[in-house]
């Protein structure tokens, strides 16, 4: 059965795309076949995989308008051995363009219908905002995945992003749970990070990841080689992080350790 994960957080630059990128090829290292959708108008998640965002005739911004099909946009990860659904600036139009639409939320679910089956995963980069286009991510997904900083105002999105998703799942897309939480960017020794990262526990108990993924200037690095981590420095504390992550998700998810 494919798995349909949002990976989603509308405070800025908390690790999403990170962890979608690193994740999507730490998958497809455990042979799993994996679709990564950036859905975010930032493009980051295109170009980290190595795709260049100036030269693409056709983004996820002609499926959500209904143009294209999904497959007729599909690239391939320049390296990683996942497949990808670029997007570039063109994509913050589309907000606008769809407001009178009907079905504007359900444009990526119903355009996925019948690319399913060609993934085991399928992980959505979500934008740093709850806008329409990241509800097209959490009405397509079965789970929403959160990365998060352990920092003071941290919870307090936290209850925003919940809330989201209640009213998607009450109203728009009645499987949807949380899938995990994970702590990025962790610097063990800041006493904040700590509490903060206890409180966390507390409220989501196992929702919350074993893995931590720390800060790591190798995670930063790799987009500019357009790269996901694991092909950029293999033995990073940052790629055996997203590597354990993937091992833990996989027992989660299929009962099995997987190493990558
Ligand atoms: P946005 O909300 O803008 O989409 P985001 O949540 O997708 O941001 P990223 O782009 O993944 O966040 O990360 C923000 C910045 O932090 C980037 O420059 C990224 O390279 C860097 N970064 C992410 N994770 C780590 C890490 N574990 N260690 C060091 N740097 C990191
Ligand atoms: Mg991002």
């Amino acid at each position: 059965m494919t798995k349909i994960l949002a990976i989603a957080n509308q405070k800025g630059g908390v690790g999403k795309t990170t962890t979608s990128v690193n994740l999507a090829a730490s998958l497809a290292a455990a042979e799993r076949r994996v679709l990564l959708i950036d859905l975010d108008p930032q493009g980051n998640a295109t170009t980290g995989s190595g795709i260049n965002k100036g030269e693409l005739s056709s983004t996820v911004y002609h499926v959500l308008l209904g143009s294209h099909a999904l497959r007729d946009v599909r690239v391939s990860a320049k390296q990683g051995g996942y497949d990808v659904i670029p997007a570039n600036r063109e994509l913050a139009g589309a907000e606008i363009e769809l407001v009178d639409e009907e079905r504007r939320e359900q444009r990526l679910r119903e355009a996925l219908q019948g690319l399913i089956e060609e993934y085991d995963y399928i992980l959505i980069d979500c934008p740093p905002a709850l806008s329409l286009l990241t509800l097209n991510g959490l009405v397509a997904a079965q789970s929403v995945m959160i990365p998060m900083q352990c920092e003071y105002y941290a919870l307090e999105g936290l209850s925003d992003l919940v809330n989201t998703v209640k009213k998607v799942r009450a109203n728009l897309n009645p499987v949807l749970e949380i899938e995990g939480l994970l702590r990025t960017m962790f610097d063990p020794r800041n006493a904040l990070a700590q509490q903060v990262s206890e409180q966390l526990q507390r409220h989501f108990g196992d929702k919350v990841y074993s893995t931590v993924i720390p800060r790591n200037i190798r995670l930063a690095e790799a987009p500019s080689y357009g790269a996901p981590v694991l092909f950029y420095d293999r033995a990073s504390k940052g790629a055996l992080a997203y590597i354990a992550l993937a091992g833990e998700f996989l027992q989660r998810r299929e009962g099995v350790a997987t190493p990558a």
